[in-house]
């Protein structure tokens, strides 16, 4: 180790850097993890945790709701404002149970010392913390991104919203403006149009969800249209304003016509930034862009003993690609032979409701990629006998294979498609073609049917295309037709 103070200091003590402190004091490093808030980082405070939290409380009250009013029960409306109001409560009591997994007594106690300061890098081998000098053979970067917030006329003059402040509201507001149709508004804006709060989602571009497969964002935008949100397309926020109290938004068409949406409050949810800034990381010759840190395949940055993962190299912002991120940064930074990041099986969840889950190619990208001797399977929910007993009227899947059955995209609109699609991502990730899962028996009557049947058709095309059975199908149509 040299002179050092420590073999490794991992700088962010999000889902990035917990991975990576963990993975060095399992290798018998000694490990040092600096903070400037708290440990747990977005996920746990202001992210995955409470957002599924809300998702939850959400989804249960609108369906009991469903059920009151299917059965002539009325509709609960003083019971479920009452949940409304108590919700936010319930997400900070949830996301303190998480983190208490998280404190910091915890890595302390498998030898990580945890710092808490702003990090600053003095040179590629020394940091200050609060003034105290710390110096470490090698540093893993992890401090995550933060909301993107667009320099929107007026938006500096109002009380606005990010996933930063939305989960320390004490009551829900009766009305709000969701700024951003992608993942993070959508999933919110739908929770919150469950719990009462009249939503309106403004979003620039054609369609909110751009990432996701067309057919199966479509139906899911028009489910959430139907639940009482409102989206607002192909709309730009021009200026924002007060007015009586609430919050003005003044908003622009693609034919520059302009309007009004006032609400009480506005959720900025226009993407992320890389926390980048205060670091001094030119005193350490680490290169950055307003994108974030820029790393090679190996997730080195440009000083040779310095590596970054998470949300501040990208590309893909989720807690499951950091962990992924992490491991192999910290693994590269502490041993030899260094292992490549690949991201062939990039897999995301939206936990809205239906949940919508991608891994690989839309079906669009794999036309463009593939042309079209593509195939595409699919299966509804409702066709499914579990989608029968719970009632799924919504939901499909697709599975999108190339031209030797090989499995080049899924995705999954249904109850638990999060949890569903894992067993796509396991034979697309192990490379076995579409067909091989007709032999894997499934528990009945589950959701998997989604995925089992696909494959049942996959398997019968794949036979149908090997010569013995067309040789014998011909052999016995010709006996057939003499017969
Ligand atoms: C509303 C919302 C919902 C989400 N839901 C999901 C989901 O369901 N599933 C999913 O996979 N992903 C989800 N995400 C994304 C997920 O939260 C992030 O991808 C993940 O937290 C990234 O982890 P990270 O460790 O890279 O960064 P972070 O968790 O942001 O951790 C970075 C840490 O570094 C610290 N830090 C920053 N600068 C410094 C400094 N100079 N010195 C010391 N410390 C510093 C920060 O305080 C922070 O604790 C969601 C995000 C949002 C906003």
């Amino acid at each position: 180790m040299g002179t050092y103070d420590y073999d490794l200091i991992v700088i962010g003590g999000g889902g990035a850097g917990m991975v990576s402190a963990n993975l060095a004091a399992g290798l018998g490093k000694k490990v040092a993890m600096v903070e400037k808030r708290q440990l747990g980082g977005e996920c746990t405070f202001y992210g995955c945790v409470p957002s599924k939290t809300l998702i939850k409380v959400a989804n249960t009250v609108h369906h009991a709701r469903e059920l009151l009013e299917k059965t002539g029960h009325g509709n609960g409306a003083s019971v479920f404002r009452e949940i409304g109001s108590s919700v936010m409560e319930r997400v900070r009591s949830v996301r303190q149970k998480v983190y208490e997994g998280e404190r910091p007594e915890v890595f302390e106690k498998r030898g990580i010392n945890v710092h808490f300061g702003d990090a600053t890098f003095v040179d590629n081998h020394q940091i200050t913390i609060n003034g105290k000098k710390l110096t470490a053979a090698h540093f893993v970067l992890a401090t995550g991104s933060r909301a993107f917030v667009p320099p929107i006329d007026g938006i500096d003059g109002v009380p606005y919203l990010t996933n930063e402040n939305l989960f320390d509201l004490e009551r829900l507001p009766a009305s709000m403006i969701v700024l951003g149709g992608g993942p993070i508004g959508t999933e919110l804006a739908q929770a919150l149009t469950r719990l009462g709060v009249q939503v309106t989602v403004v979003e620039m571009l054609d369609q909110i969800l751009i990432r996701e497969d067309v057919e199966l964002r479509d139906i899911f935008a028009r489910r959430l249209a139907g639940e009482g949100t409102k989206i607002l397309t192909k709309t730009k926020a021009v200026r924002l304003g007060q007015e009586n109290g609430k919050i003005a938004l003044v908003v622009e068409d693609q034919a520059k016509n302009q309007g009004q949406v006032v609400a009480d409050t506005v959720l900025v949810a226009l993407g992320r930034k890389a926390n980048v800034e205060g670091l001094q990381l030119e005193n350490a010759g680490v290169t950055y862009t307003p994108k974030g840190i820029k790393t090679d395949e190996t997730l080195r940055t440009t000083a040779s003993n310095i590596y970054a993962c998470g949300d501040v190299v990208g590309p893909y912002q989720f807690s499951h690609m950091a962990e992924y991120q992490a491991r192999i940064a910290t693994r590269n930074a502490l041993l030899p032979l260094a292992k490549r990041v690949d991201y062939t099986h990039y897999i995301w969840c939206m936990f809205t409701d239906p949940e919508l889950a991608h891994t690989g190619l839309t079906e669009e990208e794999a036309r463009e990629q593939y042309g079209d001797g593509i195939k595409v399977y699919r299966w509804e929910y409702k066709a499914t006998d579990r989608g029968r007993t719970d009632g799924e009227e919504v939901g499909l899947s697709k599975i999108i294979c190339d031209g030797k059955f090989r499995i080049v995209g899924a995705h999954i609109l249904g109850s638990r498609a999060g949890d569903v699609i894992h067993e796509i991502q396991a034979a697309k990730t192990l490379g076995l073609p579409l067909y091989k899962l007709d032999s894997v028996i499934h528990i009945y009557p589950t959701f998997s049917d989604v995925i089992k049947q696909p494959a049942k058709l996959a398997y019968i095309d794949w036979l149908r295309s090997r010569f013995y059975v067309r040789l014998a199908s011909m052999f016995l149509g010709r006996n057939k037709a003499q017969g």
